[in-house]
């Protein structure tokens, strides 16, 4: 990241930190929050637990040591190859959520270190265009995995989507097929890829890189799947059962492998990590990486 960038990144945040002393409504319990208070607790409710959507950045802050991460690929920045408008034009789109989100496409992703462990790591922003995945996203992630086997470091992603970014038509649908190639070369090294998901990851994310982790966790009742219930109820004309693709209900069904609270999600990771990749510990104690 140029010095530039990253000083424009920090403005950003700082414009966008929950100002103390407010309150925030619970979109769940309706409870007022104490702004400072939610922060502190890493955006989750302290009365009903309800998950508030995490930023990137603060998602790479949870899953990362402080101070080591080191992002690449920022600059990467979507072009509009179809000369694309639907309420407004696509340019004017991109434009106004990188003001709003600081960030130049929905993931940031790096290289870092999780207590002590290198890891590659990427973490996607919902408030960029509905965390929709285009080329840019598409080819963040591919190199997200191809970092991994570069570097012989496990892969952490935390999607958040809601599918394949229409604006760019066909390209965003290869993004699919790109990425999840880039996975099975992680598997192919024999490298893990655990996948910490949140509310709401769903489409074109999902049926590719989100659902293909060796371990999938979920934050509590987050939403996944590929088409919304409301198209499949539609389609299939059937009530469909309380919580369907909810996390407790992908549990249930063999899909997701954990639901950890936001609190419990770095600790967990960290031990899948010590287990599945006890070679990349010793390695990086070896040479005093990362
Ligand atoms: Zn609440």
């Amino acid at each position: 990241m140029t010095e530039e960038n990253k000083k424009s990144r920090e403005e950003n945040q700082a414009k966008h930190k929950v100002p103390s002393g407010i309150w925030i409504k619970c979109k769940s319990c309706r409870e007022p929050l104490f702004a400072a208070e939610l922060e502190r607790n890493l955006m989750v409710c302290p009365k009903c637990d309800y998950h508030f959507p995490l930023g990137a950045d603060k998602r790479i802050d949870l899953l990362t040591d402080e101070g080591s991460f080191q992002e690449y690929d920022a600059d990467l920045a979507a072009v509009d190859v179809l000369s694309f408008t639907d309420k407004k034009p696509y340019l004017q789109r991109l434009a106004e959520a990188k003001k709003r989100t600081g960030v130049k496409d929905a993931v940031v992703s790096g290289l870092a270190t999780l207590e002590g462990i290198p890891i590659s790591v990427a973490a996607m922003d919902f408030g960029f265009i509905g965390g929709s995945m285009g080329s840019v996203v598409g080819e963040k992630v591919a190199r997200t995995f191809k970092r991994g086997v570069a570097h012989r470091r496990p892969v952490v992603i935390a999607p958040t989507s809601g599918g394949a970014r229409m604006q760019e038509g066909v390209v965003s649908l290869m993004q699919l097929g790109k990425t999840n190639a880039a996975a099975a070369e992680l598997a192919d090294a024999g490298l893990p890829y655990v996948v910490v998901i949140s509310d709401p990851t769903t489409a074109g994310v999902m049926a590719s890189y989100a659902s293909v982790g060796d371990v999938i966790i979920s934050e509590p009742n987050a939403l996944m799947g590929f088409a919304g219930p409301r198209v499949i109820m539609e389609t299939i004309r059937q009530e469909l059962p309380r919580g369907f693709q909810r996390a407790e209900f992908q549990l249930e069904h063999g899909f997701v492998d954990i639901i950890a609270h936001r609190r419990d999600v770095r600790s967990i990771v960290v031990e899948l990590l010590k287990v599945l990749t006890p070679e990349v510990i010793l390695a990086s104690l070896q040479d005093g990486e990362p």
